[in-house]
C-alpha cells in the first residue's frame, strides 16, 4: 500500500515526484510511455530548451529530463518502468495495474500529459526541430526576422500566429478550408494583423529540404483545384489541435469536451477525492514545462495536505 502514485514521467510528474518524496510519503512513479514511446514526456522530443528558467544558456530537452528523474531519485522516489494498463478510482485505496502488476495508493497524480497532432508527413517528422515545431511559444523565438508558416484553422493557430508576428518578419496561416474555427475575437486578432497573411483551401503536402537538413520551403496543394505549388518558409509550426493522454481514464473522471482532465480551478483536485491531475492533461491553454511543472508541486503539496487531513500521513 503506498500513500501516493504518480502516473507520468515528464515535468508535472517528476516534480510532483520530488516535492512527495521530499514530503516522506514515499511516492512510487510510473513513468510510462515504455511501449511505443519514451518516457519523459514531450521534452525527450525537443532540442533546445531555452525558456526554463534557471538554465541561462538552455538546454537540450532530453538532459534536463535526466535532472528532472535524478532529483527525484535523490530523495526516494520509487520509479517503475512501465505502461499503466487500468485504473480502478471506485474506491480507496486506488487501484493502478501495469505490467500485469496491481499497486495500491491512498492518493493518485496523474500527469500523463498530452501530444501535439502532426501532419503525418514524412519529411515534417524528419525536419522536427530543424524547422518544424507545434509550439511557437517554445521555438518562435528561434525565428526572429525569418518568414514562418501556421497550419491550422483554430484558436491554437491564431494564438501561434499572433505570437510569432512579434518576432518573424511574416506569418502565414495555411488553412485546409475557406473559413476557421476560431473563437470570432481571435480570428479578428489575427485577420487584422498587417503580418500575417492567409492561404486558403490549401494542405501542405510535403516540407523541404531534407537533405538541406532544415526547412526552406513547403509544397503546398490547393484542395479546391489541386494546384501544387512551393512555398518558400523558414519555419513550419503546425497547430492542429493537442490530444491529451486520457484514455485511461475515460468514465472514470470528469474530462472536458476534448478530452482534457477537469480539475476544480485554481487546484489540480478531480471530480474523486484524492485522485490530483497535473500538467498538460489537465492543461490546455499554457502547455509549458514550467507551468507543468508548478502544477506538479501543487498536486504533491494537495496530495500531502488530503492524506494528513485524513490520518494517512
Ligand atoms: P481545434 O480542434 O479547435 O482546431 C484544429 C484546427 O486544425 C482546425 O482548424 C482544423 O481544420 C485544423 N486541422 C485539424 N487536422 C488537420 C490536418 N490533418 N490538416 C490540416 N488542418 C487540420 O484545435 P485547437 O488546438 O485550435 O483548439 C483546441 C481547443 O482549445 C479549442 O476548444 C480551443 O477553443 C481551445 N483553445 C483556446 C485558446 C484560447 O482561448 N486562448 C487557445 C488555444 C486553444 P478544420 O477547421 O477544417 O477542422
Amino acid at each position: 500500500m503506498h500513500k501516493v502514485i504518480i502516473i507520468g514521467s515528464g515535468p508535472a510528474g517528476h516534480t510532483a515526484a520530488i516535492y512527495a518524496a521530499r514530503a516522506n510519503l514515499k511516492p512510487v512513479l510510473i513513468e510510462g510511455m515504455v511501449k511505443g514511446g519514451i518516457a519523459g514526456g514531450q521534452l525527450m522530443i525537443t532540442t533546445e530548451v531555452e525558456n526554463y528558467p534557471g538554465f541561462p544558456e538552455g538546454i537540450k530537452g532530453p538532459e534536463v529530463m535526466e535532472l528532472f528523474k535524478k532529483q527525484s531519485l535523490r530523495f526516494g522516489t520509487e520509479i517503475i518502468s512501465a505502461d499503466v494498463e487500468k485504473v480502478d478510482f471506485s474506491k480507496r485505496p486506488f487501484r493502478v495495474w501495469a505490467d500485469d502488476k496491481e499497486y495500491q495508493a491512498q492518493s493518485i497524480i496523474i500527469a500523463t500529459g498530452a501530444q501535439a497532432k502532426w501532419l503525418d508527413l514524412p519529411n515534417e517528422t524528419a525536419l522536427r526541430n530543424r524547422g518544424v515545431s507545434a509550439c511557437a511559444t517554445c521555438d518562435g523565438y528561434f525565428f526572429r526576422n525569418q518568414d514562418v508558416c501556421v497550419v491550422g484553422g483554430g484558436d491554437t493557430a491564431m494564438e501561434e500566429a499572433n505570437y510569432l508576428s512579434g518576432l518573424a518578419k511574416s506569418v502565414t496561416v495555411i488553412h485546409r478550408r475557406d473559413s476557421l474555427r476560431a473563437s470570432k475575437i481571435m480570428q479578428k486578432r489575427a485577420l487584422e494583423n498587417p503580418k500575417i497573411k492567409f492561404i486558403w483551401n490549401t494542405a501542405v503536402v510535403d516540407v523541404l529540404d531534407v537533405s538541406a537538413g532544415t526547412v526552406n520551403a513547403l509544397k503546398l496543394k490547393n484542395l479546391k483545384t489541386d494546384e501544387i505549388t512551393t512555398h518558400p518558409t523558414q519555419g513550419l509550426f503546425i497547430a492542429i489541435g493537442h490530444v491529451p493522454n486520457t484514455d485511461l481514464f475515460e468514465g472514470i473522471l470528469n474530462l472536458d469536451e476534448n478530452g482534457y482532465i477537469k480539475t476544480v480551478p485554481g487546484t489540480t483536485r478531480t471530480n474523486i477525492e484524492g485522485v490530483y491531475a497535473a500538467g498538460d492533461v489537465q492543461d490546455h491553454v499554457y502547455r509549458q514545462a514550467v507551468t507543468a511543472a508548478g502544477t506538479g508541486c501543487m498536486a504533491a503539496i494537495e496530495a500531502e495536505r488530503w492524506l494528513a487531513e485524513q490520518g494517512l500521513h
